[in-house]
């Protein structure tokens, strides 16, 4: 069901179960995260909808249509953007003008199916006058008519938008689901699977975003040698540490998820032994030899001094001042001593 969309069982079951009961809603809020497949489910639906030969809630994929949904061309089914209505408007807000422009489109009858689909992503930026305009449509969608708004914070829409649609909740995906769309789509990046779908907080589209940078596996590497050489007695490391810190400074949440895995790797490594729990298993053997070198309460210490500067991070402090107490703190703790470095 709804084949292409990793997870999110509970959510293909509602909507297969409407379909199969020809419940089908007029208006829909696919509310989550970004990346984690709000978009892709919804054209996944679509394409169940429009299809003319569906099998027991799965599109044929050989009819007209499918073969038009799949090659984004069914004259039926717009994904709504202002570029879709007027090429000139580059807001990325979705308009009230464009809404308007959708509205007119609405009731002008399905041109080769039985049903007409809307699907408008970031439909949580559209302005109060952009949502009452889409409102009359909500009150009186001509039968052929589902309209599907995408969204990540349905606050933004106003009670009467949402007691004329039905809310279909998308959490994050769980790191097995990503892992298991990693090792489908990007085979050559099996070893890392587990690391990347870890450092991806449950977005398919934040782990396609890694995959698809060998970047971000450079800076892993990058990240554990100048890691390594904090276990150096010499506190000039601490100094290299927060200046890798700070030449990467926009890439810094990245830089925060991968220590936070290795830390774990460590911390399992220490105090359990247990591989199967491993993040990084690619780098196994540099982290046992790291782990060899350093006290079992250490990684626990280094996960606490993460969390803490993390939370500084996004209190506005400096984030050069920042980089060079953390590096100061997580040296201390791997050799442990203790300096007055707080911030
Ligand atoms: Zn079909």
């Amino acid at each position: 069901m709804l084949s292409g969309v990793v997870g999110h069982e509970k959510v293909k079951k509602v909507l297969l179960s409407s379909y199969l009961d020809g419940r089908v809603g007029h208006a829909y809020i696919f509310e989550g995260p970004k990346g984690v497949g709000r978009l892709t489910a919804a054209k996944a639906f679509s394409k169940l909808l429009l299809c003319e030969n569906p099998n027991s809630g799965e599109p044929c994929g050989i009819c007209k249509s499918c073969s038009m949904c799949e090659s984004g061309n069914h004259p039926d089914l717009a994904v709504v953007t202002n570029q879709l209505y007027d090429q000139s408007k580059k807001s990325t807000d979705v308009l009230v003008d464009t809404i308007r422009n959708m509205k007119k489109d609405v009731f002008i009858k399905p041109y080769v199916s039985e049903r007409k689909i809307y699907i408008v992503p970031k439909a949580d930026t559209m302005n109060v006058y952009a949502q009452n305009s889409l409102l009359k449509v909500l009150e009186e969608p001509p039968a052929y008519c589902t309209i599907i708004l995408i969204a990540e914070n349905p606050n933004m829409f106003l009670p009467t938008v949402l007691s004329r649609t039905v809310s279909i909740k998308f959490f994050p995906l769980s790191d097995e689901n990503v892992e298991e769309y990693l090792r489908n789509n990007y085979p050559q990046m099996s070893d890392s699977a587990v690391a990347v779908a870890a450092m991806s907080a449950g977005s398919i589209g934040k782990a396609k975003m890694l995959c698809e940078s060998s970047e971000t596996l450079k800076l892993r590497d990058e990240l554990l040698a100048v890691f390594e050489a904090l276990l150096n007695n010499k506190k000039r490391v601490i100094y290299d540490f927060a200046l890798f810190l700070k030449r990467n400074k926009d890439d810094f949440e990245i830089l925060r998820d991968i220590l936070q895995g290795l830390f774990c790797d460590l911390l399992y490594i220490k105090k359990s032994g247990d591989f199967e729990q491993i993040i990084n298993p690619d780098k196994i053997s540099k982290l046992g030899e790291i782990g060899g070198q350093i006290y079992e309460s250490v990684p626990q210490k280094m996960l606490e001094i993460l969390l803490k500067y993390n939370e500084y991070f996004s209190k506005n402090i400096s984030y050069a001042q920042i980089a060079q107490c953390m590096s100061l703190e997580l040296w201390e703790a791997i050799h442990d001593r203790s300096y007055r470095s707080e911030i």
